[in-house]
């Protein structure tokens, strides 16, 4: 194996924040019409109001400039060199010339000077979540509250950060090489990865404060549901996904090509809060509280269950994020043998992939990872069996800022937790992507328990 590797940990760059100025257009008018409106500064002419597009021509350069928020301005001009005679609609070639121009103002980001953040199921409700019960302790250590992760977000945004995917930082090419990605963003930006692990629900979270699972709203859009202690059900953003989607419709220019986050999926309780695992349509195998979860719902339908799940998973990939496999039965991949976990994998193809997509990355639980430091090589059993089942990324845990490599067959990289526990016991390791001072929820028990911190 030809090693091109990049193993990089450096320190601290403080990066300002430019917000990047775009096209304004101003919707108005009749149905299906646009006037539009341009500043002067961004096009250097006169401003010019009142004139009428034909539709198709206002909804592309909507799409367009959707498009060029999100710093994809190839496909922007794309879009709008494709509209038929675009020449005589001057709107349409000063975007063009305005999106080369930010184009061309873009340099490409050095990949191992990407960070990786990563944050468990978000608890909504902190009193039932820390109320000195068993797993108390456990969410104080490796949970973020929902009023957390929005401050850390915003802050993200403040610093000029920008949510790109492993798949922007490297493609296995058409001969099964991994080839280098180019991400190319304005001066200022700095990409970051953001994952989710165990999207599960499991049952032992149940009345702990967190959501149940993922729904379609009305509109399509994905949102959590929330069981109160009376049985009755809200429906709103309460954990991460919904927020995160709230947050890129107000600000697109924080996702790089519409990305938004790649969330780790185990499968021995379900998916997304749906029991979708064979074990609850066989019954054979259950565990306690799976079999008490049957017995309180005796109608349940498994076949619907698992096509609500698809029809959320669809969703929200139309909408940028993407699925990692957590392994289906969250295993500790540094102690299970390669025959473990070739088990372990394919029931995560039988019972995770036809719901969610398969997927050629994967997020190891516990952060534990199939190999040393060094680069994973060929006679690594495990390295072997995973690379022949079709993943090429992998993720550990390292608190590192940076913890890249890259070779002609597989990225991996460290993640880096933003929980109670290294908020608490390291805020300064954090202090490139936020202040800890100001995101603490002061609701969390302290001191934080350090013993027994898993992932
Ligand atoms: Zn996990």
């Amino acid at each position: 194996m030809k090693e091109r590797m990049i193993r990089v940990i450096v320190c601290l760059p403080v990066i300002l924040a430019l917000s990047c100025v775009f096209l304004l257009w101003r919707e108005g008018g009749k149905t299906g019409m646009i006037v539009y409106a341009q500043t002067a500064a961004l096009s250097g002419e006169a401003e010019t109001e009142g004139a009428q597009l034909p539709a198709s021509v206002a909804y592309h350069l909507k799409k367009a400039r959707k498009d060029a928020q999100q710093y994809y301005y190839y496909a922007a001009i794309k879009r709008l060199s494709s509209i038929q005679n675009y020449e005589q609609y001057e709107p349409v070639t000063e975007a063009i010339s305005h999106y080369q121009d930010l184009m061309n103002q873009c340099r490409e980001y050095p990949l191992d000077q990407i960070t990786h953040i990563f944050f468990h199921t978000l608890i909504y409700d902190t009193g039932k979540a820390f109320d000195s019960d068993e797993d108390a302790d456990g969410y104080n250590q490796v949970m973020t509250t929902v009023s957390e992760f929005k401050w850390i977000i915003n802050s993200l945004y403040r610093k000029g950060y920008v949510l790109v995917s492993l798949h922007d930082m490297a493609q296995v090419d058409e001969n099964g090489v991994m080839k280098p990605g180019r991400i190319m963003l304005p001066e200022g930006k700095t990409p970051i990865v953001i994952s989710q692990d165990d999207v599960s629900y499991y049952h032992y979270m149940d009345g702990d404060g967190f959501a149940s699972r993922l729904v379609l709203d009305g509109d399509g859009k994905v949102k959590c549901e929330y069981v109160n202690d009376d049985g009755s059900v809200m429906t709103g953003d309460f954990d991460l996904v919904p927020i995160l989607d709230d947050f890129i419709e107000l600000h697109p220019d924080f996702s790089y090509h519409g990305r938004k986050g790649i969330l780790a999926m185990t499968g021995y309780n379900g998916v997304l809060g749906y029991r979708t695992d064979e074990a609850y349509k066989t019954g054979a195998n259950l565990q306690d509280d799976q079999r008490a979860f049957l017995a309180q719902h005796p109608d349940f339908d498994f076949d619907a269950e698992v096509s609500q799940a698809r029809a959320v998973a669809e969703a929200m990939k139309a909408n940028g994020w993407e699925f990692a496999s957590h392994t289906w039965g969250h295993l500790n991949a540094t102690t299970s043998s390669w025959e473990t976990l070739a088990k372990d994998n394919e029931r995560w193809m039988k019972n995770v992939a036809p719901i969610l997509g398969s997927t050629d990355m994967i997020i190891f639980a516990f952060g534990a990872d199939i190999g040393d430091w060094n680069p994973y090589a060929g006679d690594n059993p495990k390295y072997s069996y995973y690379k022949n089942a079709g993943y090429h990324y992998y993720c550990n845990v390292d608190s590192n800022q940076y913890w890249l490599q890259l070779t002609d067959s597989f990225l991996r990289m460290g993640r880096r937790n933003a929980d109670g526990y290294r908020m608490y016991y390291n805020p300064e390791m954090l202090s490139d992507l936020f202040d800890v001072d100001a995101v603490w929820d002061r609701s969390r028990p302290v001191p934080v328990s350090a013993m027994g911190v898993q992932y």
